[in-house]
């Protein structure tokens, strides 16, 4: 007996093949997906569970495979900065506490569910928070009670030692400085503490950056591209990070070993055509985010890397002052800007950048045999769009991909199950408060607003009339927020 049966779907498997079935049905038992094909090939064996989904397309769950904890919090601050993740890195070091990056994590996590993403990946803070490993366990505590499946993780946090401070409730706190070996120190210790704890949170080894850095010598910095890659292979897991043009050719120079299809590199911008050909060759992945900040400032060769051969994935990087965990508008971002770019229509085809978004990331993750795609005995995350709608209209078979992929945005996904469980149901979430959520992130906010401070605040709403909401950037300083002091010695790449 199937524990759930799907009925009259227009179903998107993203297998090897591309299978579409529509009208077709899919069932589960416990966690996986049992069969799928062809309405005309039902089975007759009985279900518990009968779920009809004429004006439905079934999907596998999106994968958004790098974001920020912290970042939902603060993304509609200083928009128009020149140096966004340098103010993001300075408030999380000196104006958060335990409850921001619980409650972050809630709002980024409810938002992904919401938008069908049913795995996402958030390094902790942007230079990330490698104080306290008990923060990692927040962020899994926030983001796990959606029902999403989330990997999160620590490393070095650019130059050290660094400034941090803890606030306890009563709003008092205490300043401490972190050392390089004591980031590290913690970065294994959150792997000790949390690998295997959580039934849908995986950790992974996570520094802010690999390659080059940004203040330190090239010495230093291989060594610590090799303390994270010698850390992710004692503890069996992937290592995530972000890359630019020249890091690669350090890490192939210096740390041959790092590289590889365990290793995922976002943005990734400014590679040269040597560093796609090593890309290729050691089948590293390169994440790349079509809306975000970095491929404005320097193109990402995503369309180079992939006739390469090379492995490339689709994320959201969110969130920002700009952007969420919208992959459906990453989905038709990287359209566009690949086909303005190539100057060709013929690139970007939909099923590519589906499976970008799926399987890809999958792969990436070292989970594409359990999630990805829509095939029997994998984990049923799947989710349903509501294609009776008619920005969808009128709907051929064959073009079901097409619309899907052009038309669709976050909130027609309807209904959402992570292994066989329903996690959200006609757009409302079933294992955890929205309510509450959107409240904890408010009074989140609002906290560290109160300790920021009035004076410091209206520089960051206002930019001291260097940017505005209704008018563009009148100066070329990268630090609008000039007349911050900031605790950190590196800014942002
Ligand atoms: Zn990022």
């Amino acid at each position: 007996m199937f524990d759930l049966l799907f009925k009259n779907a227009a179903i998107v498997t993203v297998d090897p093949e591309h299978h579409v079935y529509f009208p077709g049905y899919l069932a589960v038992k416990g966690k996986k997906i049992a069969c799928l094909g062809p309405m005309d090939e039902l089975p007759e064996e009985p279900a518990a569970e009968v779920i009809d989904c004429r004006g439905r397309a079934l999907l596998p769950g999106i994968i958004d495979a790098h974001g920020h904890s912290g970042h939902a919090t603060l993304r509609y601050l200083g928009e128009g900065s020149g140096n966004w993740s340098y103010m993001a890195a300075d408030l999380y070091c000196r104006y958060t506490d335990d409850f921001f990056w619980y409650a972050d994590a809630a709002t980024a996590a409810a938002e992904r569910i919401k938008f069908g993403i049913t795995t996402g990946v958030s390094m902790m803070g942007s230079l990330n928070r490698a104080d306290r490993p008990e923060l990692v366990g927040l962020h899994f505590e926030g983001a796990l009670k959606t029902g999403i499946r989330e990997f999160c993780g620590l490393g070095y946090s650019g130059n050290a030692p660094k400034t941090y401070r803890h606030f306890e409730k009563d709003g008092s706190f205490r300043e401490y400085s972190v050392s390089r070996d004591e980031m590290l120190a913690n970065a294994e210790k959150a792997l000790k503490d949390y690998q295997g704890k959580y039934d849908k949170g995986i950790m992974m080894v996570s520094p802010s950056s690999m390659g080059k850095k940004a203040g330190l010598s090239d010495a230093v910095a291989a060594e610590e591209n090799r303390a994270m890659g010698r850390l992710a292979k004692e503890y069996g897991t992937i290592l995530h990070t972000h890359a630019y043009g020249g890091d690669v050719k350090f890490l192939s120079e210096t740390t041959p070993e790092v590289l590889g299809p365990t290793l995922s590199l976002t943005h990734s911008t400014g590679l040269s055509d040597e560093e796609i050909d090593i890309v290729a060759k050691t089948g590293t992945f390169i994440f790349h985010g079509p809306c975000t900040n970095s491929v404005i400032r320097k193109w990402c060769p995503a369309y180079e890397l992939l006739r390469a051969g090379a492995n490339l994935a689709i994320v959201t990087d969110g969130a920002a002052p700009d952007r969420g965990y919208n992959m459906w508008r990453e989905m038709k971002a990287f359209r566009t800007i690949h086909r303005i770019h190539e100057q060709t229509v013929k690139v970007a085809p939909p099923g590519l950048i589906l499976e970008l978004c799926t399987i890809k990331p999958a792969q990436a993750l070292g989970i594409a045999d359990k999630v990805g795609s829509l095939e029997p005995g994998k984990l049923a995350d799947i989710i349903s769009v509501d294609i009776d709608q008619p920005h969808f209209a009128p709907l051929l078979k064959e073009h079901i991909v097409q619309n899907l992929v052009y038309a669709a945005e976050g909130p027609d996904v309807k209904d959402v199950w992570v292994e066989g469980e329903p996690v959200m149901k006609d757009r409302k979430l079933l294992k955890c408060s929205e309510r509450e959520i959107i409240d904890d992130a408010q009074k989140s906010l609002d906290t560290m607003i109160s300790r920021i401070g009035p004076e410091r605040m209206a520089v960051l709403l206002e930019r001291r009339g260097l940017y505005g909401l209704w008018s563009e950037c009148a100066t070329d300083d990268p630090a609008c927020f000039s007349g911050i002091e900031y605790d950190l010695q590196q800014p942002g790449k």
